[in-house]
């Protein structure tokens, strides 16, 4: 028995599921998972002494890949000083400064520990703001594990057949309208229902959690100028993006500006970090400036704030994003040279043909086993998962690790070298092989 499975047998006595967040579980890939014991720029290595080329990239926020010497130290440095304190703390000032510096439409904002705080926190803000209760919001996109946005959620949501939480009371979910994406009409007749009703529209500008796939032409404009137009706030859950896509994120590429953005991920530098924030008015709604009450224990807290500024200073300063781009399209070349050798040679009987959807944005990817064009949760749903997960086999077996679900993205971290992106083209070449 390896070490991993003798960790979850134990595991699973005590642990739902084994694990302490659900896709983790292997389960949408018919497997067990592996335990970690440790990583180092674009490699992990198992209990068992197995190494990996890491895209999981703990699932966003390993930005830098694992361990970089400049986050490390600054966590070190930070928890000599002390833990927590509860206590404003200088690198709060410094984290609102340089975010809002960054992403011009935050004006002010809080940081909280994880992206579900600070989607529920936007949400939480744009009733208060608004006045209104129904919140809009699209299939397949997810916002952590927020009551009223569990509905037709993406992500682990998704992956475990469970689109609507048990446990979310009817009357929640009835205040949630979830819409495809990239269908601006069906936003406009959905306004048009509910006149008055709408607090806001939150979505991730580039899903990321249902695979990944992008907004069509003019679809963020058409969505800014229907909340501006009905009164309702748009929400930008940029978790994943935030920091990734670009130094302002999402927003920036589009030049369209939400009124709120939730962060996360890449801004804790690997540690339970979120952030929310937006135009200064409706910030000032807070507590204690305002009457909406939001607050926590260790909000702001010195070492993930440390891990988080020490984690941006060092993306900005080795021009991490032309980096994350040049790695991102050698990818893409390599890939698809991949996808279309497996294309041109079907099986012997002629019977396995492999029909793949390559999407790429920057240092995020997506291989959906289904033809394109994909645009939209049921178009990801499309695919076929029983190969995906016969691929995601064939590349772990070889030391390739993408994330155990056809609904998930890959990461590319600067660590990543152009001789470990040639390693897993090589690997998924021959794991293409195997499924004809
Ligand atoms: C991961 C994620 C969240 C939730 O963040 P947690 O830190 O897991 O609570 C919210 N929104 C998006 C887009 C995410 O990818």
């Amino acid at each position: 028995m390896t070490k991993s499975a003798e960790l979850f047998a134990r595991a699973q006595k005590r642990i739902p599921g084994g694990v302490n967040s659900p896709v983790r579980a292997f389960r949408n890939v018919d497997g067990t998972p592996f335990f970690v014991a440790c990583g180092e720029g674009a490699k992990i290595w198992d209990v068992d002494g197995k190494e990996y080329i890491d895209y999981l990239g703990s699932w966003g926020p390993a930005i830098l890949g694992h361990a970089p010497k400049a986050v490390v130290e600054a966590v070190r440095g930070a928890a000599k000083r002390g833990l927590n304190f509860g206590i404003p703390n200088p690198l709060e000032v410094e984290i609102a400064e340089l975010i809002s510096d960054w992403i011009p439409s935050i004006e002010k904002l809080r940081m909280v520990n994880s992206g579900t705080e600070a989607t529920m926190s936007c949400i939480r803000l744009a009733r208060a703001f608004t006045r209104r209760d129904k919140i809009i919001k699209f299939d397949g996109c997810y916002h952590g594990h927020v009551d009223v946005l569990l509905v037709k959620a993406g992500s682990g949501a998704l992956t475990h057949g469970q689109p609507s939480s048990a446990g979310v009371p009817q009357a929640f979910a009835d205040l949630t309208i979830s819409l495809p994406f990239n269908d601006a009409h069906l936003v406009g007749k959905s306004f048009a229902e509910n006149k008055g009703q709408i607090a806001a529209v939150i979505l991730e500008p580039i899903p990321a959690n249902a695979g990944l796939y992008f907004p069509t032409h003019h679809f963020l404009q058409r969505l800014r100028d229907e909340c501006t137009s009905n009164g309702a706030l748009l929400i930008f859950d940029e978790v994943i993006t935030g920091f990734r896509v670009a130094r302002g994120g999402a927003q920036e590429i589009y030049g369209v500006r939400p009124d709120l953005t939730a962060l996360g991920k890449i801004i804790g530098g690997g540690l339970p970090v979120g952030a929310f924030g937006g135009r200064a008015e409706i910030m000032d709604l807070l507590s204690p400036d305002g009457p909406v009450y939001q607050a926590g224990t260790l909000s702001g807290n010195p070492l993930a704030l440390a891990a988080g500024l020490a984690q941006l200073r060092e993306l900005e300063r080795i021009n991490g994003w032309k980096l994350l781009e040049e790695l991102g399209a050698q990818f893409e070349k390599l890939a698809r040279e991949a996808i279309e050798f497996a294309a041109a040679n079907p099986s012997h009987g002629g019977q396995v043909k492999i029909d793949i959807t390559f999407h790429r944005f920057g240092s995020m990817f997506c291989m959906f086993f289904a033809s394109g064009p994909i645009i939209d949760l049921a178009g990801a749903q499309r695919s076929n998962l029983k190969m995906f997960s016969r691929f995601f086999h064939a590349c772990l077996k070889r030391g390739v690790y993408f994330a155990p679900s056809q609904f998930e993205t890959g990461f590319i971290s600067t660590a990543h070298t152009p001789a470990d992106i040639e390693r897993t083209a090589a690997v998924m070449h021959e794991a293409l092989a195997e499924l004809l």
